[in-house]
């Protein structure tokens, strides 16, 4: 008998996952933004199947169909945002030596509360550069099996490094025999490392071309890595098909990464007119994380991040904002990276605005985290726009960001593929 109901029980639930995923979501929206040309269209029907737009029309959905309807006649609706540089297992802003304590079981959790924090602030889509034990690789497959909530995940693993460089741990005594698990050197070691990275099952190679704001005893403007090192690192990413991105504040670092074709510069602080010309030459992407050094300079001290990091901190930010105006000027690539971990989750939304002030224009800043975050991970016949065969990564505002971007900092609609996480 009871074998009988569950069969019963079983048969009708696949019934039931059939004629709800052959079911249409039609949404209203009262001002779809146009994100590639920057044109508001009024009054648009989104029609949606098995998490995918299949149409976009200035039709009614048909009244007597039963159909499901979400209405966003009083929004400006547009694609889910892509934020391409997060640390979504790190909390720096909580308490700077968390790491130390945690178990990365315990770390684990954290990333995945994180993840959802993200995903209800409006980004669908991020590329996390950088977690040990492949922690990200973990919550992007619960997220994408549908376990867990949260965006969709390009992933790194953990970072390469050289021994005692930015991508290393330092901070213990040497007794403790500390060693970040990206640490290789040499161009066999580091082919090796990304070898071993893609058979954990990475999306993406991240790699510590100079030194860095948050770790000990590494200056940031100076070079890690020989140029024989990044070409190893990048020929092997490219020869598995993994994209490939570079930690790099220092001019020559930076130079150096660019001539070994990485995919995207990290930071980019210490840019001049020989990188700009170069990074437009090679088309190469600049990720640059320019809110949170107001974050790290406000509530560092608070949050016990060490007086050094404060320090450098000051030293990047000046410089870098004035790099990305340089670069914005001279017409690079960008995408939209924060470095979220370094300041809240969830706040990733608030450069935005600060991409406006410092030389983009609101659309310009939308499509650094949109269509141009979207051709970097290669997935831009997919997610970045509203467009038919694309995934029903969307989102809704109150007010035009294009007038005020800051709009997007509360987001007040989230759908991804199909699925309704904030309303
Ligand atoms: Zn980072």
């Amino acid at each position: 008998m009871k074998t009988i109901n569950r069969l019963a029980l079983g048969s009708f639930l696949s019934v039931f996952t059939l004629f709800t995923s052959a079911e249409s979501i039609y949404i209203k929206a009262g001002q779809l933004l146009d994100v590639k040309s920057g044109e508001l269209l009024r009054n648009q029907l989104i029609t949606v199947e098995d998490g995918i737009i299949v149409k976009i029309s200035t039709q009614l959905p048909p009244d007597n169909s039963g159909a499901k309807v979400i209405d966003l006649s009083d929004k400006i609706v547009m694609p889910g945002l892509m934020d391409m540089h997060t640390h979504v297992v790190n909390n720096l802003s909580k308490a700077f030596y968390d790491g130390y304590f945690q178990s990365p079981h315990r770390a684990t959790i954290g990333g995945i509360v994180n993840a959802e924090k993200t995903l209800l602030a409006g980004f669908t889509v991020i590329r996390n550069v950088g977690a040990n034990n492949y922690q990200d690789v973990a919550i992007r497959n619960a997220i994408n099996e549908g376990e867990i909530p949260g965006p969709r995940m390009a992933v790194s693993g953990p970072a390469l490094g050289i021994t005692g460089g930015h991508c290393d741990s330092n901070a213990l005594n040497h007794s403790f025999k500390e060693r970040a698990e990206g640490v290789a050197n040499g161009p066999w070691g580091v082919r090796e490392k990304v070898r071993e990275n893609v058979k954990y099952q990475v999306d993406v190679i991240k790699f510590c071309a100079t030194g860095g704001v948050f770790s000990k005893g590494t200056k940031v403007g100076q070079r890690q890595y020989t140029q024989e090192e990044m070409n190893a690192i990048v020929d092997e990413a490219h020869t598995h098909g993994r994209t490939v991105a570079a930690h790099a504040h220092g001019t020559e670092g930076i130079e150096y990464a660019i001539k070994a074709g990485v995919d995207s510069i990290e930071h980019a602080s210490f840019l001049d007119k020989k990188t700009i010309k170069l990074a437009k030459k090679h088309g190469t992407f600049l990720s640059m994380d320019i809110y949170n050094t107001e974050y790290t300079l406000s509530e560092g001290e608070k949050n016990g991040v060490p007086q050094e990091n404060i320090d450098k901190e000051k030293q990047v930010g000046t410089k870098q904002r004035a790099s990305f105006s340089a670069a914005v000027k001279a017409g690079v690539k960008m995408v939209f990276g924060t470095d979220a971990g370094i300041y809240p989750h969830g706040d990733n939304a608030k450069q935005l605005s600060r991409m406006t002030r410092f030389g983009m224009t609101p659309l310009q800043a939308i499509q650094s985290a949109t269509i141009n975050s979207a051709k970097l991970l290669k997935w831009d016949n997919k997610v970045g726009q509203i467009k038919e065969g694309f995934f029903a990564d969307i989102i809704a505002v109150d007010e035009n960001p294009l007038l005020n971007i800051r709009s997007l900092e509360s987001v007040t609609f989230v759908m991804k593929e199909g699925r309704v996480y904030k309303q």
